[in-house]
């Protein structure tokens, strides 16, 4: 009796009795198992498993040269996409950025201010 219960599933929609090896139902033309195996995916799928925005070595990158510059060091160094060696060179490259964006900054108003000397 237990053997014969061993070797037979049972659909999951219309519950016939089928032999194991079946991977559809005659009767109701289910498939007896769910398509593609749980868990062999389940690496790179799922909300828990998935690497946080911070993570994301592209995401932490266009945050410190498009929007935070030398404000987003915490970010880069809260992040685990990058090595320490990646952010001591990126930290040093950030700062020197960001020191060239305010001197930017600074040569426009120095040009500006002058033109308005200039005019006057
Ligand atoms: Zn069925």
């Amino acid at each position: 009796m237990n053997a014969s219960y061993v070797d037979k599933i049972l659909c999951p929609r219309c519950e016939a009795t089928l032999p194991f090896t079946a991977e559809v139902c005659p009767h109701c033309g289910s498939a007896t198992r769910p398509i593609g195996q749980p868990g062999a995916g389940s690496d790179d799928a799922g909300g828990p498993s998935a690497p946080p925005l911070l993570d994301r070595p592209w995401v932490v990158l266009s945050l410190l040269f498009f929007v935070m510059a030398i404000l987003g060091l915490p970010l880069l160094w809260k992040s685990r996409a990058f090595s320490l060696a990646a952010k001591i060179v990126l930290s040093i490259v950030v700062t020197l950025y960001t020191l060239a964006l305010f001197a930017g900054v600074g040569a426009i108003c120095v040009w500006a201010y002058r033109r308005v000397v200039e005019a006057m």
